[in-house]
Protein backbone atom coordinates (compact mmCIF):
# COMPACT_ATOMS: atom_id res chain seq x y z
CA UNK A 1 0.00 0.00 0.00
CA UNK A 2 0.75 3.56 -0.32
CA UNK A 3 0.85 6.44 1.96
CA UNK A 4 0.06 9.11 -0.42
CA UNK A 5 -0.28 13.23 0.29
CA UNK A 6 -2.20 14.83 -2.34
CA UNK A 7 -3.45 17.95 -3.50
CA UNK A 8 -7.33 18.40 -3.07
CA UNK A 9 -8.04 21.84 -2.60
CA UNK A 10 -6.64 25.76 -2.69
CA UNK A 11 -4.79 26.90 0.40
CA UNK A 12 -1.16 26.07 0.74
CA UNK A 13 -0.78 23.41 3.03
CA UNK A 14 -3.91 23.26 4.15
CA UNK A 15 -5.36 21.78 0.77
CA UNK A 16 -3.64 18.43 1.38
CA UNK A 17 -5.02 15.34 2.51
CA UNK A 18 -3.60 11.73 3.21
CA UNK A 19 -4.47 8.66 1.56
CA UNK A 20 -4.18 4.92 1.91
CA UNK A 21 -3.65 3.62 -1.26
CA UNK A 22 -4.02 -0.28 -2.19
CA UNK A 23 -1.72 -1.66 -5.09
CA UNK A 24 -0.94 -5.30 -5.70
CA UNK A 25 2.03 -6.71 -4.64
CA UNK A 26 4.94 -7.01 -7.30
CA UNK A 27 8.65 -7.68 -7.76
CA UNK A 28 10.91 -6.12 -9.81
CA UNK A 29 11.57 -2.18 -10.81
CA UNK A 30 8.64 -1.27 -11.96
CA UNK A 31 4.31 -1.99 -12.55
CA UNK A 32 1.83 -0.90 -13.87
CA UNK A 33 -1.67 -2.17 -12.40
CA UNK A 34 -5.02 -1.26 -14.22
CA UNK A 35 -8.23 -0.70 -12.39
CA UNK A 36 -11.53 -2.79 -13.90
CA UNK A 37 -13.03 0.91 -14.45
CA UNK A 38 -9.59 1.70 -16.24
CA UNK A 39 -7.57 3.54 -13.90
CA UNK A 40 -3.93 2.75 -14.12
CA UNK A 41 -1.64 3.21 -11.84
CA UNK A 42 2.56 2.36 -13.14
CA UNK A 43 5.67 2.66 -10.75
CA UNK A 44 9.54 2.87 -11.75
CA UNK A 45 12.39 2.35 -9.77
CA UNK A 46 14.50 5.80 -9.27
CA UNK A 47 18.27 4.33 -10.32
CA UNK A 48 20.35 5.57 -7.11
CA UNK A 49 24.12 5.04 -5.97
CA UNK A 50 23.25 3.64 -3.07
CA UNK A 51 20.48 2.67 -0.58
CA UNK A 52 19.57 -0.11 -3.06
CA UNK A 53 18.37 -2.16 -0.44
CA UNK A 54 15.44 0.53 -0.76
CA UNK A 55 14.27 1.80 -3.96
CA UNK A 56 11.99 5.22 -3.97
CA UNK A 57 9.54 5.16 -6.82
CA UNK A 58 8.31 7.47 -9.22
CA UNK A 59 4.50 7.30 -9.64
CA UNK A 60 2.01 7.73 -12.17
CA UNK A 61 -1.48 8.17 -11.24
CA UNK A 62 -4.21 8.25 -14.26
CA UNK A 63 -8.28 8.18 -12.85
CA UNK A 64 -7.15 5.70 -10.04
CA UNK A 65 -9.91 5.36 -8.00
CA UNK A 66 -9.03 5.04 -4.17
CA UNK A 67 -12.63 4.84 -1.53
CA UNK A 68 -13.58 7.65 0.70
CA UNK A 69 -12.81 4.54 3.60
CA UNK A 70 -9.34 5.47 2.79
CA UNK A 71 -8.93 9.26 3.36
CA UNK A 72 -6.98 9.25 6.37
CA UNK A 73 -9.19 10.29 8.95
CA UNK A 74 -12.21 10.53 7.00
CA UNK A 75 -14.12 13.35 6.32
CA UNK A 76 -12.74 15.23 9.04
CA UNK A 77 -9.00 14.48 7.01
CA UNK A 78 -9.76 16.26 4.02
CA UNK A 79 -7.44 19.20 3.69
CA UNK A 80 -5.54 17.78 6.93
CA UNK A 81 -2.85 16.15 5.10
CA UNK A 82 -0.10 18.18 5.75
CA UNK A 83 -0.94 18.23 9.84
CA UNK A 84 -1.12 14.23 9.52
CA UNK A 85 2.04 13.78 7.90
CA UNK A 86 3.89 16.29 9.77
CA UNK A 87 2.78 14.54 13.07
CA UNK A 88 4.68 11.56 11.64
CA UNK A 89 8.30 13.14 11.41
CA UNK A 90 9.57 12.87 15.00
CA UNK A 91 9.68 9.38 14.95
CA UNK A 92 10.64 9.18 11.41
CA UNK A 93 13.50 11.29 11.98
CA UNK A 94 14.12 9.23 14.95
CA UNK A 95 14.72 5.56 12.90
CA UNK A 96 17.13 7.77 10.29
CA UNK A 97 19.28 8.84 13.23
CA UNK A 98 19.38 5.30 14.50
CA UNK A 99 20.29 4.08 10.84
CA UNK A 100 22.60 6.86 10.67
CA UNK A 101 24.42 5.10 14.03
CA UNK A 102 24.18 1.49 12.18
CA UNK A 103 26.10 2.83 9.38
CA UNK A 104 28.44 4.91 11.46
CA UNK A 105 29.20 1.28 13.87
CA UNK A 106 29.48 -0.84 9.95
CA UNK A 107 32.12 1.79 9.01
CA UNK A 108 34.25 1.56 12.35
CA UNK A 109 33.95 -2.33 12.39
CA UNK A 110 35.06 -2.35 8.92
CA UNK A 111 37.47 0.18 9.08
CA UNK A 112 39.28 -1.46 12.41
CA UNK A 113 39.16 -5.03 10.69
CA UNK A 114 41.13 -3.56 7.53
CA UNK A 115 44.09 -1.52 9.21
CA UNK A 116 45.01 -4.88 11.49
CA UNK A 117 45.36 -6.58 8.11
CA UNK A 118 46.57 -3.94 5.40
CA UNK A 119 50.36 -3.89 5.53
CA UNK A 120 52.60 -1.30 4.46
CA UNK A 121 55.99 -0.41 4.91
CA UNK A 122 56.27 -3.62 7.01
CA UNK A 123 53.62 -2.95 9.73
CA UNK A 124 50.36 -2.88 9.73
CA UNK A 125 48.62 0.62 9.01
CA UNK A 126 46.56 0.31 12.64
CA UNK A 127 49.80 0.39 14.23
CA UNK A 128 50.37 4.23 12.55
CA UNK A 129 49.31 7.07 14.90
CA UNK A 130 47.03 8.41 12.38
CA UNK A 131 45.47 5.75 11.47
CA UNK A 132 44.67 5.76 15.54
CA UNK A 133 43.68 9.13 15.34
CA UNK A 134 40.95 8.49 12.89
CA UNK A 135 39.52 5.85 14.33
CA UNK A 136 39.84 7.50 17.50
CA UNK A 137 37.57 10.55 16.10
CA UNK A 138 35.45 7.96 13.82
CA UNK A 139 34.27 6.22 17.34
CA UNK A 140 34.17 9.62 19.64
CA UNK A 141 31.66 10.94 16.49
CA UNK A 142 29.74 7.50 16.92
CA UNK A 143 29.38 7.67 20.58
CA UNK A 144 27.75 11.14 20.19
CA UNK A 145 25.67 10.20 17.36
CA UNK A 146 24.06 7.50 19.35
CA UNK A 147 24.01 9.14 23.08
CA UNK A 148 21.57 12.18 21.09
CA UNK A 149 19.61 9.45 18.87
CA UNK A 150 19.13 8.01 22.56
CA UNK A 151 17.84 11.41 23.74
CA UNK A 152 15.55 11.27 21.19
CA UNK A 153 14.05 8.34 21.73
CA UNK A 154 13.68 8.57 25.48
CA UNK A 155 11.76 12.11 24.63
CA UNK A 156 9.93 10.18 22.34
CA UNK A 157 8.49 8.31 25.16
CA UNK A 158 6.75 11.82 26.54
CA UNK A 159 4.76 12.52 23.28
CA UNK A 160 5.69 12.42 19.50
CA UNK A 161 5.00 16.66 19.53
CA UNK A 162 7.85 17.20 23.05
CA UNK A 163 10.27 14.93 20.59
CA UNK A 164 10.03 17.31 17.45
CA UNK A 165 13.49 19.29 18.20
CA UNK A 166 15.40 16.86 19.96
CA UNK A 167 14.18 13.88 17.10
CA UNK A 168 15.31 16.90 14.19
CA UNK A 169 18.76 17.11 16.30
CA UNK A 170 19.33 13.74 16.44
CA UNK A 171 19.02 13.52 12.73
CA UNK A 172 20.60 16.54 11.50
CA UNK A 173 23.89 15.29 13.53
CA UNK A 174 24.08 11.59 13.52
CA UNK A 175 23.51 11.96 9.22
CA UNK A 176 26.41 14.52 9.27
CA UNK A 177 28.42 11.86 11.98
CA UNK A 178 27.64 9.19 9.20
CA UNK A 179 28.66 10.97 5.91
CA UNK A 180 32.02 12.24 7.71
CA UNK A 181 32.85 8.71 9.41
CA UNK A 182 31.92 6.24 6.50
CA UNK A 183 34.35 8.55 4.35
CA UNK A 184 37.06 8.73 7.22
CA UNK A 185 37.08 4.48 6.84
CA UNK A 186 36.92 4.75 3.34
CA UNK A 187 39.96 6.64 3.07
CA UNK A 188 41.76 4.78 5.64
CA UNK A 189 41.16 1.78 3.29
CA UNK A 190 43.22 3.88 0.30
CA UNK A 191 42.01 2.43 -2.87
CA UNK A 192 39.95 -0.67 -2.01
CA UNK A 193 37.91 1.95 -0.20
CA UNK A 194 36.52 2.62 -3.47
CA UNK A 195 36.26 -0.62 -4.92
CA UNK A 196 32.42 -2.37 -4.32
CA UNK A 197 34.58 -5.33 -3.15
CA UNK A 198 34.39 -3.94 0.10
CA UNK A 199 31.58 -2.76 1.90
CA UNK A 200 33.08 0.17 3.02
CA UNK A 201 32.00 1.65 -0.44
CA UNK A 202 28.67 0.66 -0.29
CA UNK A 203 28.48 2.61 3.26
CA UNK A 204 30.02 5.49 1.79
CA UNK A 205 27.35 5.54 -0.67
CA UNK A 206 24.61 4.84 1.51
CA UNK A 207 25.50 7.69 3.97
CA UNK A 208 25.10 10.53 1.21
CA UNK A 209 21.35 10.27 1.08
CA UNK A 210 20.70 10.87 5.03
CA UNK A 211 21.22 14.32 5.36
CA UNK A 212 18.60 14.61 2.17
CA UNK A 213 15.70 12.74 3.11
CA UNK A 214 13.56 12.71 6.55
CA UNK A 215 14.30 16.75 5.55
CA UNK A 216 16.97 18.05 4.18
CA UNK A 217 19.37 19.24 6.38
CA UNK A 218 19.77 23.29 6.40
CA UNK A 219 15.76 22.84 6.81
CA UNK A 220 15.73 20.34 9.58
CA UNK A 221 18.27 23.46 11.26
CA UNK A 222 16.13 26.29 10.33
CA UNK A 223 12.83 25.69 10.07
CA UNK A 224 12.58 23.03 13.31
CA UNK A 225 15.67 23.16 15.53
CA UNK A 226 15.89 27.09 14.90
CA UNK A 227 12.63 27.91 14.77
CA UNK A 228 11.56 25.92 17.88
CA UNK A 229 14.94 27.78 19.91
CA UNK A 230 12.99 31.03 19.37
CA UNK A 231 9.54 30.17 20.16
CA UNK A 232 10.84 29.27 23.14
CA UNK A 233 12.65 32.39 23.95
CA UNK A 234 9.40 34.51 23.27
C1 LIG B 1 16.09 7.82 -1.35
C2 LIG B 1 14.97 8.77 -0.99
C3 LIG B 1 13.84 8.26 -0.36
C4 LIG B 1 12.78 9.09 -0.03
N1 LIG B 1 11.69 8.54 0.57
C5 LIG B 1 10.62 9.32 0.81
C6 LIG B 1 9.42 8.76 1.35
O1 LIG B 1 9.35 7.55 1.64
N2 LIG B 1 8.37 9.57 1.55
C7 LIG B 1 8.40 10.89 1.26
O2 LIG B 1 7.44 11.60 1.46
N3 LIG B 1 9.54 11.44 0.75
C8 LIG B 1 10.62 10.71 0.52
N4 LIG B 1 11.77 11.27 -0.01
C9 LIG B 1 11.75 12.72 -0.32
C10 LIG B 1 12.62 13.54 0.63
O3 LIG B 1 12.03 13.62 1.92
C11 LIG B 1 12.88 14.90 0.01
O4 LIG B 1 13.66 14.69 -1.17
C12 LIG B 1 13.61 15.83 0.97
O5 LIG B 1 12.81 16.15 2.08
C13 LIG B 1 14.03 17.13 0.29
O6 LIG B 1 12.96 17.69 -0.37
P1 LIG B 1 13.09 18.07 -1.91
O7 LIG B 1 13.69 16.93 -2.64
O8 LIG B 1 11.77 18.58 -2.34
O9 LIG B 1 14.17 19.23 -1.91
P2 LIG B 1 13.91 20.79 -2.02
O10 LIG B 1 12.93 21.23 -0.98
O11 LIG B 1 13.63 21.15 -3.44
O12 LIG B 1 15.33 21.34 -1.60
C14 LIG B 1 16.42 21.47 -2.53
C15 LIG B 1 17.45 22.42 -1.93
O13 LIG B 1 16.85 23.70 -1.76
C16 LIG B 1 17.00 24.14 -0.42
N5 LIG B 1 15.77 24.86 0.04
C17 LIG B 1 14.49 24.41 -0.01
N6 LIG B 1 13.67 25.31 0.54
C18 LIG B 1 14.45 26.36 0.93
C19 LIG B 1 14.18 27.60 1.58
N7 LIG B 1 12.93 27.94 1.96
N8 LIG B 1 15.21 28.41 1.84
C20 LIG B 1 16.48 28.08 1.48
N9 LIG B 1 16.79 26.90 0.86
C21 LIG B 1 15.80 26.07 0.60
C22 LIG B 1 17.18 22.86 0.42
O14 LIG B 1 17.91 23.13 1.59
C23 LIG B 1 17.92 21.96 -0.55
O15 LIG B 1 19.31 22.17 -0.41
C24 LIG B 1 12.85 10.47 -0.33
C25 LIG B 1 14.01 10.99 -0.94
C26 LIG B 1 15.05 10.16 -1.27
C27 LIG B 1 16.29 10.76 -1.92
Amino acid sequence: MIALLARTGEGGARGLTLFIVDKPRFSGHDFEARQPGGGTLAGKADRTPGYRGMHSFTLAFDRWLVPDAQVVGGEEGIGRGFALQMAGFAAGRLQTGGRACGLCQAALEHTARYVAERRQFGRPIGEYGLTRYHLGRMAARLAAARAITYAAAAAMDGGERAAAPVAAMAKLFACDAAVEVTQLGQLLHGGWGYAEEYPISRCVVDAQVLPIFEGVKPILALKVIGRSLLARGR
